[in-house]
């Protein structure tokens, strides 16, 4: 399928995980891709991995914390590629100690100000940026990666996660809302448990016992995440904006 030639991608924390398979699909279907994450190295490495799409393929350091890094990673996206049509809000952080996330009793602000400037701020700074261009051509995708920690109760992440990505999707709700008119839609997608580096840092046992409460039997995939961003950035879904797609096995229904 090539949905995406000559579209230009933003993927958010492209390194490895989810970002990287997201990435993966959209190079696949033909886009031209800009990969941010914060460390040289990984994005060096993941380059490496993918030089066979070299020519539409960008690596730009960017913490999605920090204004200027954000600026640049736009100035860089329009010299390569030109304006971007879509934009995957994917960095994202949930801090655990020793593998367990910290309680809101125990939780200190620092650590519930870092989640919320990375997961939430860090969309809503991208969101702003890339609405230019977006706005512009009359024509945009903007797909959020939000958690069903933030659809639901979660024992494994902590309350700073779970509050940044309901805001996540609240956030793509008025998005949705304040730009449809300019043909730009705005969408969630909420994984579950999906097998990453971010996933295997909560230990083998937790995702053992996790795995039972999966009707498809499984854990989740990147490729399942990517398929699902795709579509919600494709032509053909043009119609949906501002929803949150669940994208977990089953474990959480509504
Ligand atoms: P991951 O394996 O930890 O990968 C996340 C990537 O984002 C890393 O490369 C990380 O780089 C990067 N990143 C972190 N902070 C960043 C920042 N400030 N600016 C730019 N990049 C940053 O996580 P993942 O499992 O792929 O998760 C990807 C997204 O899916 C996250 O938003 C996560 O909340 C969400 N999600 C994951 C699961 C799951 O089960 N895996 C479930 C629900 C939702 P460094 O760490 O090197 O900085």
């Amino acid at each position: 399928m090539h949905r995406f030639r000559a579209r230009t991608v933003i993927v958010t924390g492209a390194a490895r995980g989810i970002g990287h398979g997201i990435a993966l699909r959209f190079l696949a279907e033909e886009a031209n891709v800009v990969m941010c994450d914060t460390s040289v190295q990984a994005l060096a490495d993941a380059q490496e991995g993918l030089k066979t799409h070299s020519d539409r393929l960008l690596a730009v350091q960017a913490d999605v914390s920090q204004d200027t890094d954000i600026e640049q990673l736009l100035q860089r996206t329009r010299q390569r590629f030109g304006p971007v049509s879509i934009l995957v809000n994917n960095a994202g952080i949930s801090p655990k100690h020793d593998g367990v996330k910290a309680t809101v009793a125990a939780m200190d602000v620092e650590e519930w100000q870092r989640v919320l400037d990375i997961n939430l701020t860090g969309a809503f700074r991208c969101t702003k940026a890339c609405l230019p261009d977006m706005l512009s051509a009359r024509w945009g995708r903007i797909v959020n990666i939000a958690s069903q920690a933030g659809r639901t109760r979660s024992d494994i992440a902590g309350a700073h996660y779970a509050a940044s990505k309901a805001g996540m999707t609240a956030l793509a709700r008025t998005v949705a809302a304040e730009a449809g008119a300019a043909g730009i839609t705005v969408n969630s997608v909420a994984p579950g448990r999906i097998d990453t580096p971010m996933a295997q840092a909560a230990g083998a046992a937790v995702n053992a016992e996790y795995l039972k409460r999966i009707p498809v039997g499984r854990l989740g995939t990147v490729e399942d995440i990517a398929a699902a961003v795709a579509f919600l950035a494709s032509e053909e879904a043009g119609f949906i904006t501002g929803v949150t797609l669940d994208v977990n096995g089953g474990t959480f229904m509504v």
